[in-house]
């Protein structure tokens, strides 16, 4: 058994940083001879850039992408030798912070490519850059009429020090999606107008649609995080966030008792019911509420599936443990996302993604690291 909690936690949320480094190592095996990246943006799909970063980069990873400026800087400290690539691009003015954080921004459009070379100009050197070109997300990146213009203004690219082309997908999950081809298709006709300097186009579910679509980088995130993005068969990875919860109390209800507010779901029998301490203020989405006729999110009780009833509440969820063989008692820890309760199934329960479940996960739980030391 591990350390106890803290006696004032409502939860935990366990890190396996050997997983971590697993998933990593197991996605740069997949993809060689392209370089495995990491994306580890927004405190790394929140589960700590602080333990995450330094775990990712004794495994062997050296280019990172985050979001913002701040987080580049944060990235940096983790780590020094690492090639650090901000997403978001260059927030006007912000040329400052991304010196400083010894960090490229992903151009991805003319406006922010003139203002990186106007700092080029004033600073008096070429700056690194990546760029993003747009193949049919229509999100960020640079219109295939900007890169024709930026192809035609070598003023503007002798300013960068450009090392990386990069798109972003918009159906890489679906491997049937005719989008696919058409995107792949389109970044190579960009590319061609561009600098021959490496490419990159694919994130986790990218990833899994074959060597063609992996270029020189490839830039996961879920993936690494134990997610399954890609739907057209398993990602060789393996899970490495458990999220458990205590149970406060357990109470005995009768037949015909409602639960929760607005009383949405009553019993239908004698009911054992776990009243648990984590809620949507935790990122345990309204979502996952059942009511009648609607089943909810489940849970796990010492390792039997138990379903929520009754609404979700900011700070609590109502857990109907009356099937659960054994004791369940005050103190007591379920599992809301572990083995046998992927981040995917809770997604699907509550109408949205894993990712979103992930990233929601919020800040009152512990967040306890195993593993993730130096690799033989
Ligand atoms: C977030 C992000 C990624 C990583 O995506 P995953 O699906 O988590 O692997 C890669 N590239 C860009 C541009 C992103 O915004």
């Amino acid at each position: 058994m591990t350390a106890p909690l803290p006696l004032d936690a409502t939860g935990v949320i366990t890190i396996d940083l050997s997983a971590l480094q697993a998933n990593w190592q197991a996605l740069a095996r997949l993809v060689a001879p392209a370089e495995c990246g990491a994306v580890v943006k927004a405190d790394a799909y929140g589960l700590g850039a602080a333990e995450v970063i330094p775990a990712l980069a004794l495994a062997g990873c050296r280019t990172f992408f985050v979001a913002t400026p701040e987080e580049g800087r944060a990235a940096r400290l983790l780590a020094p030798d690492a090639r650090l690539f901000v997403l978001d691009g260059l927030f006007p003015g912000a040329a400052p912070l991304l010196l400083a954080a010894d960090a490229a921004p992903v151009l991805s459009s003319l406006d922010e490519v003139e203002e990186w070379a106007r700092e080029a100009a004033r600073v008096g050197r070429k700056l690194p850059a990546a760029l993003q070109v747009d193949t049919g997300l229509n999100r960020l990146g640079l219109s295939g009429s900007d890169v024709k213009v930026l192809a035609d203004s070598p003023e503007l690219l002798a300013a960068l020090d450009l090392r990386l082309v990069i798109s972003h997908r918009a159906c890489a999950d679906d491997p049937s999606h005719p989008h696919n081809a058409k995107q792949r298709a389109a970044f190579n006709r960009r590319r061609a107008l561009l600098p021959a300097v490496p490419a990159s186009l694919a994130a986790s579910d990218g990833l899994m649609l074959g060597a063609a679509y992996r270029y020189d980088l490839v830039r996961p995130g879920y993936a690494l995080y134990g997610g399954q993005a890609f739907q057209g068969g398993p990602t060789p990875v393996t899970p490495v966030v458990t999220v458990e919860a205590r149970v406060l109390q357990v109470r005995t209800l009768k037949t015909g008792d409602s639960v929760g507010y607005s009383a949405t779901w009553q019993t239908a029998r004698p009911t054992r019911l776990a009243v648990v301490a984590a809620g949507y203020a935790d990122g345990i989405a309204r979502a996952l509420s059942a009511a009648a006729g609607k089943k909810g999110g489940v849970v796990m009780v010492t390792g039997q599936r138990a379903p929520i009833v009754g609404r979700v509440s900011m700070d609590l969820i109502t857990v109907d443990v009356t099937d659960v063989k054994g004791e369940v008692a005050r103190g007591d820890l379920v599992t809301l996302v572990g083995p046998g309760l992927t981040l995917e199934a809770m997604g699907r329960a509550a109408g949205t993604i894993g990712y979103e479940v992930l990233t929601r996960l919020g800040p009152r739980f512990v967040r306890r690291y195993t593993g993730g030391g130096a690799l033989p």
